[in-house]
């Protein structure tokens, strides 16, 4: 017999069943007893929740645990290769390649299990990229000998404006004009996977990343800075990610910070993307030295083997970064500020100077107020943030976009 339950009690049971999902993920290996205890619900809750989770394949029964004095509990084993999800990257930008997409699987605890690229400019045009994306994830099933009830879905990190609903890439200058920079609708996609399709703007997946299992598990206000060919920005606000009216906020990469009268993608000038993406520190190189360098990479050499134009090159970059996150800091006063990205692959190079320039004559923040970091995902991390989207109900209740 089929109980049904009302709308309330559903997402009680939900929410008691995340709780529980949580703390195994953190524990590993718990009794039904300690779960109750940590988690404050009744044994009888914890053991319905549990043989739920089994039924569903998600944990497992492991013995019973060394004795502590009369009956002994049964340890319940949280299974990370339970379910699985894919990540695809159109935003990619690594440092010796900008043309590449790359797909990921990952399993329950966002851990990599195979990685491929491919280079878009082999293809026509996006439709076909699509039908590729489709068999390299089945390619990648079958390797690993995953059944496809395993896999909750496929998310895609986008750079440019992303209707996360309606599943459209509405807007992205800095996109290949192969793949097409203005609304593309992903629903025409869903037929081509056995499981559902998601897809978000490439900072926000890498904020989501960082909110869900990065940096900023703790404290909720954070700006994720995507410094790469373009500049994109995702905001946390309290936990959720701050998408705006018309999914439009964070689009920091065209603020206006000179009066040089460059033109942009965007159809303006002096945007900050113009003087803070990574082509323009390339750039800057270049003019000055007459070398032609192509990309971050060959200029980090530049930088660390002393070159006096790669010194200066930086210091001119670093002078239009500051001034950028300098706006951002004041219209949100975050407890994180994560770079990512190209760029973030300076590390304390680019750190150290940044916290310094930040700081230097600004009224309103001092050093403690709030912090300046790294992601630790790296370059993965829109990648593992659009992966983490299938997962996102089952552990984090429905959407966090606001
Ligand atoms: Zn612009």
């Amino acid at each position: 017999m089929v109980i049904l339950l009302r709308p309330d009690q559903e997402k009680i049971k939900d929410s008691n069943n995340r709780k529980i999902l949580h703390l195994l993920m953190k524990k590993r290996e718990m009794s039904k007893q300690a779960i109750a205890r940590e988690t404050g619900l009744t044994v009888p809750t914890v053991t319905n929740n549990i043989n739920r989770l089994i039924e569903e394949g998600i944990v497992e029964e492991a013995g019973v645990s060394v004795s502590t004095g009369g009956r002994k509990p049964m340890i319940i084993r949280f299974l990370p290769q339970s379910r699985y999800a894919f990540g695809v990257d159109f935003s990619s930008n690594h440092l010796t390649s900008s043309s590449c997409i790359r797909v990921i699987l990952i399993d329950f605890d966002a851990v990599i299990k195979q990685e491929v690229d491919f280079d878009y400019q082999d293809f026509d045009n996006i439709d076909e990229i699509m039908k590729h994306v489709q068999v390299l994830t089945e390619k990648i099933i079958k390797n690993l000998r995953i059944s496809v009830e395993r896999i909750l879905g496929i998310g895609f990190s986008l750079p440019g404006t992303v209707n996360e609903r309606k599943k459209v890439l509405e807007l992205a200058p800095n996109l290949s004009p192969n793949l097409g920079m203005k609304d593309l609708h992903f629903k025409k996609y869903e037929s081509l996977f056995p499981f559902p399709l998601f897809v978000e703007n490439e900072a926000n997946a890498a904020a989501l990343a960082e909110l869900i299992l990065g940096i900023a598990r703790q404290k909720r206000n954070l700006v994720y800075l995507s410094l790469n060919r373009g500049i994109g920005a995702g905001i946390v606000v309290r936990g959720h990610i701050y998408k705006g009216n018309k999914k439009r906020a964070g689009e920091v990469g065209h603020m206006t910070v000179d009066s040089r009268g460059i033109s942009c993608t965007c159809g303006r000038k002096d945007c900050w993307e113009i003087y803070a993406a990574s082509g323009a520190l390339i750039r800057e190189y270049n003019r000055e030295s007459g070398i032609k360098i192509k990309d971050t990479k060959e200029f980090l050499e530049k930088l660390d083997n002393g070159d006096p134009i790669a010194v200066k090159s930086w210091d001119i970059y670093l002078n239009y970064l500051v001034r950028g996150i300098n706006n951002i800091i004041l219209a949100f006063d975050p407890h994180y500020l994560i770079i990512g990205g190209e760029i973030s692959e300076f590390g304390e190079r680019l750190l150290k100077p940044l916290r310094s320039r930040i700081f230097k004559e600004n009224t309103y923040y001092k050093k403690d107020d709030l912090e300046i970091l790294i992601s630790g995902f790296k370059e993965n991390a829109s990648m593992i943030g659009v992966a983490l989207l299938p997962f996102q109900k089952l552990f984090y209740g429905d959407n966090k976009i606001i």
